[in-house]
C-alpha cells in the first residue's frame, strides 16, 4: 500500500509554472505567445532585430533584447545571441513560435544543454520528424497511412529508379527528405523525364537543405490538404483536437484554413485522429504538433509532421475552446494534460484568412509604412495582428501582417462574418491581399466547400488567361 501512495504522490506532483519565458520570434506569433504568457501570469522577454526595435509588441513585453541586425540569419536565427539573451534576463524557458528555429533540433538541444526548457518536443523527436523519410517510416510503423512511394530514400542506379517509379505508378513526385516550405519537389509524368528529375532535385536539395537525400511518392492529382492537431504531455497522454482543411494554397503556401473540413464524415476524422494520438504515444511525442495529410477518394495519406505551433492554430482554438499556446507552455512545465479525448467537444466552424502585405493579384510583396489602419471586429471575429497605423512593414521577413479568424455556429455563418470583417478592414500605405480573400469568400466552389489543393492556382491561371 505504501508503494501505491508513493506512486499517487508522484502522479499529483505539479511542476511549478515558469516565471519568465523568452520568445524567440517576431510579429503576430510573438504577440500571441505574449498574450498566452500574460494569462498564465508569466513574465515575457522578447528578442528582436534592429528592424523590429520600434514594434509595439516589443514594447509590450516585460523585457526586450536586441539580438542583431535586420537579416534573420544574424538575428532570429542567431542561436548564441538568443541563448545569451535568455541568460542575461534569467528566463527559464524559450518559446520558438513557428518558422525560424522552431523545427531546428540543434537549437532545441542547445536550449536544453544551456539549462533552459525548450517549449516543444524533445530534440530527437524534431530530428526524427524533420527528415521526411524517417518520419514516414516512423508513421508507417505506428499504423498511420502514408502516400504510396519508395521504401525510404532513392538509390542512384537509374535502372532501380525506373523500376521503383513503375511500381509506384506515374505520375510520381520526387521530394527532398530535408525539404520544407513547399520547396524541393518535382512532379514526373513519364519514364523519359525520371532520371534527370531525380538528379536535379538531389542537387537542389543539397544546395537548399544541405542534404541530397530524396524519395518518391505517388503524385496525387486532386487531393485536399487536411491536417490533424495533437497535444501530448510528457507522460504519454495524447489527444487530437480535430482537423483543419488547408487546401486553399498558392505555391504550396496556405492562404485560407478552416475547421472542421467540409464534407468529411466525423467518424473518418475520429478514426484518423485516434491513429495520430496513438502515434504520439508510441513515439513519446511531447507538446503541440500537426500531422499533415493529403485526402483523396475518402482516404488519408500522411505527408509530414510539423513539430510546432502552426499559423492556423486559431481555427482549432475556435472550435474546441482550447488555448493551444497555453497548453504548450503547461506541457513544457511538466503538467499533465488537463483533458481526455472525451472531454473535447467540437462546436461550430472557424475560418482564417492570412492577411499579407502583397499585391492581391500579382503577389509581389508590398512592405512600407501603414498610413491608415482600421481592423475588423464584432461577433465571432478574432484578429491576431501586431501591426497598427504608423507601423512600417519591414522588407526582411515574411509578408504576413495578421490573421482574421471568423467563427460561427455553422460554416455559412462563419463565411458571412468573414465577408463583413473583410469589408470593414481598411489598410492604406501598403497593398494587401484583402481583395483576394473577398473574392474567395464569394467564390461558389469555396462556398460549397471541399476544393482541392490546386483550386486556387487554377482559378488564378484562368483569370490571367481572361486578362490576356
Ligand atoms: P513542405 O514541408 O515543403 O511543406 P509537404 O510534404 O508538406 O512539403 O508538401 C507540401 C505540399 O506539396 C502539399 O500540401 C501538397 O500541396 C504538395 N504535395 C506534396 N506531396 C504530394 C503528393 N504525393 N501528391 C500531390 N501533391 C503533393
Amino acid at each position: 500500500p505504501s508503494g501505491r501512495i508513493r506512486r499517487a504522490a508522484v502522479h499529483h506532483r505539479v511542476s511549478p509554472m515558469f516565471e519568465k519565458i523568452l520568445i524567440a520570434n517576431r510579429g503576430e506569433i510573438a504577440l500571441r505567445i505574449q498574450r498566452a504568457c500574460r494569462e498564465l501570469g508569466i513574465k515575457t522577454v522578447v528578442v528582436h532585430s534592429e528592424a523590429d526595435r520600434e514594434a509595439k509588441y516589443v514594447k509590450l513585453a516585460d523585457e526586450s533584447v536586441c539580438i542583431g541586425p535586420a537579416s534573420s540569419t544574424l538575428s532570429y536565427l542567431n542561436v548564441p545571441a538568443i541563448i545569451s539573451a535568455a541568460e542575461v534576463t534569467d528566463s527559464q524557458a524559450i518559446h520558438p513560435g513557428y518558422g525560424f528555429l522552431s523545427e531546428n533540433a540543434d537549437f532545441g538541444e542547445r536550449v536544453e544543454s544551456s539549462g533552459f526548457t525548450f517549449i516543444g518536443p524533445r530534440p530527437e523527436t524534431i530530428r526524427l520528424m524533420g527528415d521526411k523519410v524517417s518520419a514516414k517510416d516512423a508513421m508507417k510503423a505506428a499504423g498511420v497511412p502514408c502516400v504510396p512511394g519508395s521504401e525510404g530514400a532513392l538509390p542512384d542506379d537509374p535502372k532501380e529508379l525506373v523500376r521503383i517509379a513503375k511500381s509506384v505508378g506515374y505520375p510520381v513526385i520526387i521530394k527532398a527528405a530535408g525539404g520544407g516550405g513547399g520547396r524541393g519537389m518535382r512532379v514526373v509524368h513519364t519514364e523519359a523525364a525520371l532520371v534527370s528529375a531525380v538528379n536535379m532535385t538531389r542537387t537542389e536539395a543539397q544546395t537548399a537543405f544541405g542534404n541530397p537525400m530524396v524519395y518518391m511518392e505517388k503524385f496525387l492529382e486532386n487531393p485536399r490538404h487536411v491536417e490533424i492537431q495533437v497535444l501530448a504531455d510528457s507522460y504519454r497522454n495524447a489527444v487530437y483536437l480535430g482537423e483543419r482543411d488547408c487546401s486553399m494554397q498558392r505555391r504550396h503556401q496556405k492562404v485560407i484554413e478552416e475547421a472542421p473540413a467540409p464534407h468529411i464524415p466525423a467518424r473518418h476524422i475520429a478514426r484518423i485522429g485516434e491513429r495520430c494520438a496513438d502515434a504520439c504515444r508510441r513515439i513519446n511525442y511531447r507538446g503541440a504538433g500537426t500531422f499533415e495529410f493529403l485526402y483523396e477518394n475518402n482516404e488519408f495519406y500522411f505527408i509530414e509532421m510539423n513539430t510546432r505551433v502552426q499559423v492556423e492554430h486559431p481555427v482549432t482554438e475556435g472550435i474546441t475552446g482550447i488555448d493551444i499556446v497555453q497548453e504548450q507552455i503547461r506541457i513544457a512545465a511538466g503538467e499533465k494534460l488537463r483533458f481526455r479525448q472525451k472531454d473535447i467537444n467540437f462546436k461550430g466552424h472557424a475560418i482564417e484568412c492570412r492577411i499579407n502585405a502583397e499585391d492581391p493579384f500579382t503577389f509581389v510583396p508590398s512592405p512600407g509604412k501603414i498610413t491608415f489602419w482600421h481592423p475588423p471586429g464584432g461577433p465571432g471575429i478574432r484578429f491576431d495582428s501586431h501591426v497598427y497605423q504608423g507601423y512600417t512593414v519591414p522588407s526582411h521577413y515574411d509578408s504576413m501582417i495578421g490573421k482574421v479568424i471568423a467563427y460561427g455556429d455553422t460554416r455559412e455563418q462563419a463565411i458571412r462574418r468573414m465577408r463583413i470583417a473583410l469589408s470593414e478592414m481598411s489598410v492604406e500605405g501598403i497593398k494587401t491581399n484583402i481583395a483576394l480573400h473577398q473574392e474567395l469568400m464569394m467564390d461558389a466552389n469555396f462556398v460549397h466547400g471541399g476544393t482541392s489543393i490546386h483550386y486556387l492556382e487554377h482559378k488564378l491561371a484562368a483569370k490571367g488567361e481572361v486578362k490576356k
